[in-house]
């Protein structure tokens, strides 16, 4: 959830309506036509369904949805949820952040969001997959889904193992369509998934804050050397957005200083060894007294200690009013959705932090899931038909400058050199290429501005610039 979008307590406003309000502050920097500004503001297509599912000895009726918000580019694509918080506006909102999201990123998708209030707590694995499947074949019968039409994604409650069921209804609904396993991205590997697709949000989040901290000019003013290496990060979250995140910034040099779970907060400023620092949550059960670390009993605090670079990749709202004015980091990476209030980011923008906006910096997922449906409709293997050939070629190349100088590389040199892309090198690569492209393109927008709105508006004119030329390019139906 985008934060200045997610409405507080003081908020009146819905969460669908919080986003508009993120999109009219931006709309007035760009050039668009009221009409196209409306069009593209709009939800194009909103399906609620009730559907009867037997569990146990009685039926249930399951209340779902499957939101497209934006059609100017096919197929959409956004994530399905499984939460007792599910409700028309939220899938909306949710649908309308994806457009902007892919535009941000360059996917070339309509954004869409999918949810089924349920928690999935509350049924067994049998009674899961009962509801699931009913869900896809609703979808099937109103044309909702297809690999052009609409892309489902994992979203909160939701794994490799649902997108198995959905992928497999819809083949057995559609027999013998040759792009089936285009109907829907975050697969298991063995049925037709990505490598690097489950690491994919925190390695974007790494991406995006390492081009942050190689920006020169933005460097100085918050006061900090450029790069990422001594660097001190706090991460909220030890799950698959933040741990994979916290394992990069730590392969990459820099220091984890602190790190909060839900049960609560460590601090040490000579640095944690991420990779212990799990394996030991793993044998007891916590993440407290780690050895020698400061335990923070109050686990929100951890927020507040001393570091340069601060990633909730959580919980929405966990920087807000009242705690904003005790952060001590100069960039926040939003790695969750709208881990800050509208409110924090007020006061965090007039204190000069840097606050990288979840829109483009989680992205990474959506990103990697358009590699996973173009290797679908490609029908191959990224890496396939080149990796031999890119080895042989280096082999060549390294063959001849060894007899040209007549000095010979070491073993390690050698394998590196030779190395030929497989499927997750290729995946790495367009993921980084594009968290470097987008980052560039919203820091332009907020050059274009002078500076005078923060990097979450610049992020949305950049989404709605790209959004209302492709509307305005498609002509409207006379
Ligand atoms: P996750 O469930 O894997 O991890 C969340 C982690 O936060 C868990 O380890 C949990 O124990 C911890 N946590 C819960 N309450 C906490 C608290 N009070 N304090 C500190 N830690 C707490 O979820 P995830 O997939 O990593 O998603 C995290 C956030 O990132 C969500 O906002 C999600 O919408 C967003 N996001 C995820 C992806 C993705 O690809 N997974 C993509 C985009 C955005």
């Amino acid at each position: 959830m985008n934060n200045a979008t997610k409405p507080t307590q003081e908020a009146h406003y819905s969460f669908f309506q919080g986003v508009e309000r993120n999109f009219d502050k931006a709309a007035q920097y760009t050039r668009f036509e009221s009409g196209i500004l409306e069009q593209i503001k709009a939800c194009n297509s909103v399906y609620r369904m009730k559907y009867p599912v037997r569990i146990g000895d009685k039926i249930e009726v399951i209340e779902a949805y499957r939101v497209q918000h934006s059609h100017h580019k096919l197929p959409c694509k956004g994530g399905i949820r499984y939460s007792m918080d599910v409700n028309q506006d939220e899938v909306m909102a949710l649908a309308a952040l994806m457009t902007y999201k892919c535009a941000i990123v360059n996917v070339p998708f309509g954004g869409a969001k999918g949810g089924i209030k349920i928690n999935p707590k509350n049924y067994s694995v049998f009674e899961l997959e009962k509801i699931t499947r009913r869900y896809a074949s609703e979808l099937v019968k109103k044309n909702f889904i297809g690999p052009g039409i609409d892309v489902p994604a994992p979203d909160y409650g939701t794994g490799p193992r649902e997108m198995s069921w959905i992928v497999d209804t819809y083949a057995s609904l559609k027999p013998g369509e040759v792009d089936a396993l285009a109907c829907i991205t975050g697969k298991p590997v063995t049925q037709g998934g990505v490598r690097g697709r489950t690491e994919a949000t925190g390695l974007g989040v790494y991406y995006g804050i390492r081009e942050v901290c190689n920006t020169a000019e933005d460097m100085k003013k918050l006061g900090l050397e450029v790069g990422i290496e001594g660097k001190k990060v706090i991460v909220q979250g030890l799950g698959n957005v933040g741990y994979h995140a916290a394992k990069f910034f730590y392969d990459n040099g820099a220091i984890i200083v602190g790190v909060a779970e839900y049960e609560g907060g460590i601090y040490d400023e000579k640095g944690l060894d991420i990779y212990k620092v799990v394996e030991y949550r793993k044998s007891t059960g916590s993440i407290m007294n780690y050895p020698g670390a400061t335990n923070i009993v109050n686990s929100a605090e951890t927020l507040e200690q001393p570091c340069d670079i601060l990633i909730p990749a959580a919980l929405e709202n966990v920087i807000n009013g009242g705690n904003a004015a005790r952060i001590q980091a100069k960039i926040i990476g939003e790695g969750a959705n709208g881990p800050l209030t509208p409110e924090a980011d007020e006061i965090l923008n007039q204190k000069g932090v840097i606050v990288v906006p979840d829109m483009y910096l989680n992205a990474g997922g959506v990103t990697v899931s358009y590699f996973e449906w173009l290797k679908n409709l490609s029908h191959v293997r990224f890496g396939r038909m080149d990796k031999r050939f890119s080895e042989n070629q280096n082999s060549s190349i390294l063959a001849s400058v060894e007899s040209l100088t007549g000095k010979k590389v070491t073993a390690i040199e050698r394998t590196q050199i030779l190395h030929g892309p497989d499927e997750v090198d290729l995946v790495y690569s367009g993921l980084e290429d594009t968290m470097i492209g987008s980052y560039h393109e919203i820091r332009e927008a907020l050059l274009s501005l002078d500076n005078k709105v923060d990097m979450r508006t610049a992020a949305f004119t950049v989404a709605i610039n790209k959004v209302g030329v492709s509307y305005e390019e498609l002509g409207i139906f006379p």
